[in-house]
This record gives C-alpha cells, sequence and structure tokens, in this order.
C-alpha cells in the first residue's frame, strides 16, 4: 500500500474523530441546568408569594369584619338592652352602631375584592405548576437522550482512536509529523486524491512529471500548489 493511500486512510479516521468530538462537544454543552427551567420556577416562586401575600390579606380583612361585627353586637346589646335610658346616649349608640355597619360593609367589601384576586392568582399558580411539571419533565427527557449519545459517542470515539493508533503505528513517524503539521494548516486535510489528473484539494492540474510520480507511489508526492500529500487511488 502506498504512503499516499495510508495518510489519506489515518485521515479518514481523523476527519470521523474531529466530527465526533465535535458531536460530543455540542452534546456536552446541552447537558446540565436549564435555563427555561429555572426561569420558570423563578416565575412560580413570584406568583405563589403573590398568593400567600393575598391569602394573608385576606384572613386579616376577615379577622377585621369579624372584630368590628362583635363590637357593633356589643354595642346593639346595650342599644336595646334597656340599661341606657339617655335619649342622647341612645342617640349616640345607635349612631355608633350604624358607623361600624357601614364600616363592616365596606370591610367585607374589601374581602371580597381580594377573594376574588385570590381565585385569579390561584388559578395562574396552577398554570405555572403545570408549565414548571412540562418543563421539567422535557428537559428530564431531553438530558436522558444526551447522555445516551454522549455514552456512544464516547464508545465510538474510543474505537476510531483506537483504529487510528493502528495505522498511525504502520507509518513512519516522519510522514506523520508531515501529515499532522498539514492538517493544521490545512483545515485537517493534509492529503489530497488525485482526480482526472486534478489534485482535489486546490483543483489545480498537476504537471505530468509529478503525476506520474504520484501514480507510482513510492515516495511522498506533495501538490506544488497546496502543499497537500496526494494520494492516486
Ligand atoms: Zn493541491
Amino acid at each position: 500500500m502506498s504512503k499516499g493511500r495510508q495518510l489519506y486512510e489515518l485521515q479518514e479516521v481523523d476527519l470521523e474523530i474531529d466530527a465526533k468530538r465535535e458531536a460530543l462537544s455540542h452534546v456536552m454543552s446541552r447537558l446540565g441546568e436549564s435555563e427555561a427551567l429555572a426561569e420558570a420556577r423563578i416565575s412560580l416562586g413570584e406568583e405563589e408569594e403573590h398568593l400567600a401575600e393575598l391569602e394573608r390579606s385576606q384572613r386579616d380583612g376577615e379577622w377585621e369584619v369579624e372584630d368590628v361585627r362583635a363590637k357593633a353586637a356589643l354595642l346593639e346589646e346595650k342599644l336595646y338592652g334597656g340599661a341606657v335610658k339617655n335619649p342622647k346616649e341612645l342617640a349616640s349608640l345607635q349612631e355608633q352602631v350604624e358607623n361600624l355597619k357601614r364600616r363592616r360593609k365596606g370591610l367585607e367589601d374589601k374581602v371580597l375584592d381580594i377573594m376574588t384576586e385570590v381565585e385569579t392568582v390561584q388559578q395562574k399558580v396552577s398554570l405555572k405548576r403545570r408549565e414548571v411539571a412540562r418543563i421539567d419533565e422535557d428537559w428530564r427527557a431531553e438530558q436522558a437522550s444526551l447522555s445516551k449519545e454522549q455514552a456512544e459517542l464516547g464508545a465510538a470515539l474510543a474505537t476510531l482512536e483506537q483504529k487510528r493508533g493502528e495505522l498511525a503505528s504502520r507509518i513512519d513517524a516522519a510522514s506523520v509529523e508531515l501529515y499532522q503539521a498539514l492538517r493544521r494548516k490545512r483545515q485537517g486535510r493534509a492529503v489530497a486524491k488525485v482526480e482526472q489528473g486534478m489534485c482535489q484539494g486546490c483543483r489545480i492540474v498537476l504537471p505530468m512529471s509529478e503525476l506520474q510520480r504520484a501514480r507510482i507511489g513510492q515516495e511522498l508526492m506533495q501538490c506544488s500548489s497546496c502543499e497537500r500529500i496526494l494520494y492516486v487511488s
């Protein structure tokens, strides 16, 4: 087998290794925390806090209503109990009772408004909880599939690297070194096929003498234009 062909085969494996490494790094970048999930959780937390606040003010409002109701009941007892006879005092008691009743009505309306808001926010919270659960489920499924992909790519890379080692060990060190240097310079493609007398690396038509030497394949031939190692199949 010509050295050109050996290096070409090595390049095929190296290109596959490059592609798998890139795929692996893409997989790795997607493994881990999900921003969308974190955001959905924060948003849910805020809504839950809002709900807790509203429920607190509902309870406070209800206590206030109860307080005013009890005060009014006490005054009404006095008003209708018969112990107070003074008309002025009775009129004043009457007025206080009326005031408390008005106040109670106002407070009850406020509590009703809060209750309506509580209901709305409860719906929002339950929507957001479902959303978080959905995103979480999707994320878990995605992570599981990424982990599987990661393992598969890792195994494929191990096989390819072993193959690469075997191929490289059959080529002399100087040629491998030249190949590596050219790979760095030529975006991973150090070896070019020759087809119809043309270097497929730079599309230049090779001089007849170069072409013939490349065909014989005994020595390592480089394209005079792009420097790539030539391989005639
Ligand atoms: Zn060339």
